[in-house]
């Protein structure tokens, strides 16, 4: 069964929202939503999804609901994370394009005509790129730059901004797409190795008004390891022995020559009383634990990919989505 919805043909524009506590941003982001989709005079839904909030942003959405037209607000039964909430709001969407931004008006409602104006016949994938984002420095912007370098250099997709939620998307690319962790950043590079054409247009970026950012430092690790799943998948799920038995390889022939040197240093010293032997019988230890903590790392690392695969293997054939929905309203009218 296909859980996702088709593209129905007369709704061009799907604008999908994640969003967990943000209410009083609600408002005036569905206002200014409205505002800038109904000036460009083509048919377009709005889907908000509540990831689990605990604010009161629920009844906020009910009210907007109930009082604007061409809004649908999911809610979530918990908080399950920014890329599930997406990943509910895009399988609810009906238009032709999709495009996600954040909440908290952080994004520029008013860019979303630039988006789409950029998304010419032969290009599937419209990412916005915050060239003056309102973040800070150390914490935010920083590991981003670096994160963007990495991501860009191991994906072959070169992308200033991959973190910016303001990108918009040919449905049938992401619909074929699925999400898990923290990938919807990935999105761009997913879609482009499954032949999809990618362009980057600069988008404004405010600070926040109201409520708290929801993310730190600590993303950057769950970036990274995310990063290495997704160079995983791409590079080796089909081989997987290219990249384990290289890796053991590497670890074991060291291995074994330092074993063999041991054994020639302790007959040198046997034989002719050299010194060197002597001296590195004396210290195996600096061997056991080096050898201990590699192996224990490698151990890990596969571990988690293992887990990655068994993960995809439980959620694809068994088309489980990696949300649950508890209720949908919709607009009267
Ligand atoms: N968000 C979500 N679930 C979460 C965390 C965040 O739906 O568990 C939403 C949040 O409401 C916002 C967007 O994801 O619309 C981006 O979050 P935030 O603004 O905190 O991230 P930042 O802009 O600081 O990177
Ligand atoms: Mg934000």
């Amino acid at each position: 069964m296909d859980r996702t919805a088709e593209s129905s043909p007369e709704l061009d524009i799907s604008v999908v929202v994640p969003v967990y506590n943000e209410r009083e941003n609600i408002e005036p982001l569905c206002r200014a939503l409205h505002e800038v989709l109904a000036d460009l005079g083509r048919p377009y839904e709005i889907i908000l999804v509540d990831d689990g909030s605990t604010d009161g942003s629920w009844p906020e959405l009910r009210r907007m609901a109930a009082e604007l037209p061409r809004l649908r607000c999911l809610r979530l039964r918990r908080n399950f994370g920014q890329t599930a909430a997406m990943s509910a709001g895009i399988d609810a969407s009906r238009g032709r394009i999709i495009v996600t931004l954040d909440a908290d008006l952080q994004n520029e409602p008013a860019d979303i005509p630039t988006l789409l104006a950029a998304m010419s016949p032969d290009v599937d994938v419209v990412s916005g790129w915050r060239r003056d984002r309102k973040d800070p420095f150390w914490t935010r912007r920083v590991p981003s730059m670096i994160a963007n370098s990495l991501i860009s250099r191991i994906t072959g997709v070169p992308l200033h901004d991959y973190g910016c939620t303001l990108k918009a998307y040919r449905a049938e690319v992401l619909r074929a797409v699925r999400l898990y962790g923290e990938m919807h950043r990935f999105i761009p590079a997913l879609a482009s190795w499954v032949g999809a054409r990618v362009v980057e247009v600069p988008v404004r970026h405010h600070p926040r008004r109201f409520g708290r950012s929801k993310y730190g430092l600590s993303r950057t690790l769950r970036v990274v390891l995310d990063l290495i799943t997704v160079k995983y998948l791409l590079r080796y799920s089909h081989r997987p022995m290219q990249m384990f038995g290289r890796l053991g390889l590497l670890l074991g022939i060291p291995g074994l020559l330092l074993i063999a040197g041991m054994s020639l240093a302790h007959l040198s010293y046997l034989a002719f009383g050299t010194t060197l032997g002597a001296e590195l019988i004396k210290r195996p230890f600096w061997l056991f634990t080096a050898g201990g903590l590699v192996l224990t790392g490698i151990e890990f690392i596969a571990i988690g990919l293992l887990a990655e695969v068994l993960n995809r293997t439980y959620h694809e054939s068994q088309d489980r989505p990696i949300y649950a929905i508890r209720e949908t309203v919709e607009s009267a009218g």
